[in-house]
């Protein structure tokens, strides 16, 4: 085995009188010292996914007796995958002589804020949910709104659109407790780290049964299995402190005194017939980017919004055996010690972006339509990742002005046409119009497809043709270019299936930089994807507890019923 280096990062921490013999000696003897030391090691595979082979390497390494070494804690973990060689670089905090005092996670305490002044919440995606939390950190009483069902519930309604080819408009891969993130593949990590810290939003996803290794993996998942029980936690603990939540209750108006929001009107699905209610206060609005009607409603009502740019195109799926061996640079694909491998492409072709989106390694590739006469493709995992395909958003960048027209809903329009084209090209079912991906690049027919994890099914054909040009175009020269960066990739092993145009909210809901209120509405605080100001898990639940924290100062200054 190749031996790397080694090196303490920190200085050594000992504990009591052991401590006094550190100033007194150059190097104290560690086999009889209380502390923790801190190393950045580079190792393979088989010794950095397991806590035993990790202790016997630093041990070995550092030569220390293995067992002064009562714990390892992985601080952060990534994998070097450029070369033919793979390696996993951690940083590792070791206990020498002595166990973690701490929690592998810092835990946020939550007051009691029964009768404390409320905010009206409306969506529990993870906008909507870390807004709540942050809100009862801060002395509030969150009222959720949420148009779908509890978390389980509306996992039997994802179970019937494979089954009856229907979508319940109001519960569904999108809508829902858990909101779009639910049921995906749970990627913890975001690109863009100006919306805020990440550490919190992790630690309370820890806190409500998220396993701790996502404070240390480079891209950390959850997994579809797993979410569930986090996001039931969640709530309970928003109960718990004396907040509520109201499942199956739409918001379908803002109740405004001038220009200040004295609450929202809601329509109560949960009875029949239909009963609507009220509800006071300021109001965070985390819709998620899939609620059509919550766009239309606030541009009747002149609420100011402006376009905003989306991407369009297909899930692409591999077999997930194919993907490994291509990132691995071998033909026996992972082996056993590595995870499921990801990948992430981006090129420009015609002066617009083309890129990789919400890869899914070891996943499904599922139907997240939001209503009738639509098909609309994306993607989720299992926690291990174990499945036999690995799919991503293979997506082209579409900037209003691409758009015909000037109606400040254009961009959605498009992506309703798209979805109804591409329902009517799938036989008016959830069964999904699909080609290989060799043909598209050749404009061919496929005249068979391969086996695939989309449950609805596939039918061939000829996205090449029926696309608009501006994607089906764009979409072919990137493969080009992918397929020569990554041999493989490019193959008729792999199908595309379409449409994927959900990627993010068609229109930003105007709000101040600073107060994070909509620019006239004094008590709106406009929260998340939906709002187009995150685009992702985590940079949603950022800006929810950043709205949270506005919608707070807000309340102090100002006397609510
Ligand atoms: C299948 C899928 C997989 C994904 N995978 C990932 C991933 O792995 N990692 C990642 O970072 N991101 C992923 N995303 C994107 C991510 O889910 C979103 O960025 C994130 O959920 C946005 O959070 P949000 O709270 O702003 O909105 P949402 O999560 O969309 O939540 C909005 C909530 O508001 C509710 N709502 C809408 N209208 C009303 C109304 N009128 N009244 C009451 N309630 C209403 C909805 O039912 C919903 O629950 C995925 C998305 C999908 C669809």
């Amino acid at each position: 085995m190749r031996i790397h280096g080694c090196t303490a990062v920190n200085a050594r921490v000992c504990n009591g009188a052991e401590r006094q013999m550190t100033h007194l000696r150059a190097r104290p003897s560690i086999s009889n010292c209380y502390m923790t030391e801190e190393y950045q090691i580079r190792v393979l595979p088989q010794v950095g996914c397991d806590e035993e082979n990790i202790k016997a390497y630093i041990a070995r390494e550092k030569g220390l007796d293995a067992r002064t070494i009562k714990q390892v804690r992985v601080l952060k973990r990534s994998i070097d995958a450029r070369h033919r060689d793979i390696y996993v670089n951690l940083t590792v905090r070791a206990y020498i002589n002595e166990y973690p005092q701490d929690e592998a996670y810092v835990r946020t305490e939550y007051p009691d804020v029964s009768g404390k002044p409320q905010v009206i919440v409306v969506g529990e995606g993870p906008g909507g949910l870390f807004a709540s939390l942050r809100l009862i950190e801060l002395g509030y009483r969150p009222v959720v709104l949420e148009r779908g069902k509890d978390v389980r519930e509306r996992k039997k309604d994802m179970a019937l659109i494979t089954k009856t080819q229907e979508v319940n408009p109001e519960s569904n891969y999108c809508f829902g407790e858990g909101g779009a993130g639910a049921f995906s593949d749970g990627k913890l990590y975001t690109r863009s780290k100006k919306r805020g810290p990440t550490e919190k939003v992790l630690n309370v996803f820890c806190q409500h049964g998220a396993s701790a290794g996502i404070l240390s993996d480079a891209h950390p998942h959850i997994g579809t299995d797993k979410l569930p029980r986090v996001i039931e936690n969640m709530r309970n603990t928003i109960l718990k402190s004396g907040g509520e939540v109201h499942f199956q209750t739409k918001m379908t108006a803002i109740l405004l005194e001038g220009n200040k929001v004295a609450g929202v009107r809601a329509e109560d699905m949960s009875v029949r017939p239909y009963g609507t209610k009220e509800f006071r206060g300021p109001v965070i609005l985390a819709t998620g980017h899939s609620a059509r009607d919550v766009y239309r409603y606030l541009a009747g009502a002149g609420i100011e919004m402006e376009p905003k740019g989306i991407a369009v195109g297909v899930r692409l799926e591999h077999p997930a055996e194919l993907i490994d061996q291509i990132q691995y640079h071998s033909k026996n694909g992972r082996g056993k010690y590595l995870p499921t491998a990801e990948y992430s492409f981006v090129t420009q072709v015609e002066g617009r972006g083309v890129y990789s989106f919400c890869m899914c390694p070891g996943g499904f590739v599922i139907p997240s339509a939001t209503g009738p006469e639509q098909t609309v493709t994306n993607g989720m995992s299992p926690a291990n990742r174990g499945t036999k395909w690995s799919n991503a958003g293979m997506v082209v960048q579409l900037n209003p002005e691409d758009v015909e027209g000037d109606g400040l809903l254009r961009i959605m329009d498009y992506q309703e046409r798209l979805e109804r084209d591409t329902w009517q090209q799938g036989n008016r079912r959830q069964t999904a119009p699909a080609q290989r991906m060799a043909d598209f690049v050749n404009g061919r027919l496929s005249y068979d497809l391969p086996k695939s994890s989309y449950a609805p099914g596939l039918i061939s054909s000829p996205l090449h043709f029926w696309m608009p040009p501006f994607v089906a175009k764009r979409l072919q020269e990137a493969f080009k270019t992918f397929g020569r960066h990554a041999h493989g990739f490019l193959t008729n092993e792999a199908v595309m299936i379409a449409s994927e145009t959900r990627t993010s909210s068609p229109v930003r809901i105007l709000r101040d930089r600073t107060t994070l209120m909509h620019v006239r509405l004094q008590g709106l605080f406009p929260c998340g994807e939906g709002a187009g100001y995150a685009g992702g898990i985590v940079s949603a639940g950022v800006d929810g507890e950043r709205c949270a924290e506005m919608a707070a100062e807000y309340c102090s200054g100002i006397s609510l019923s």
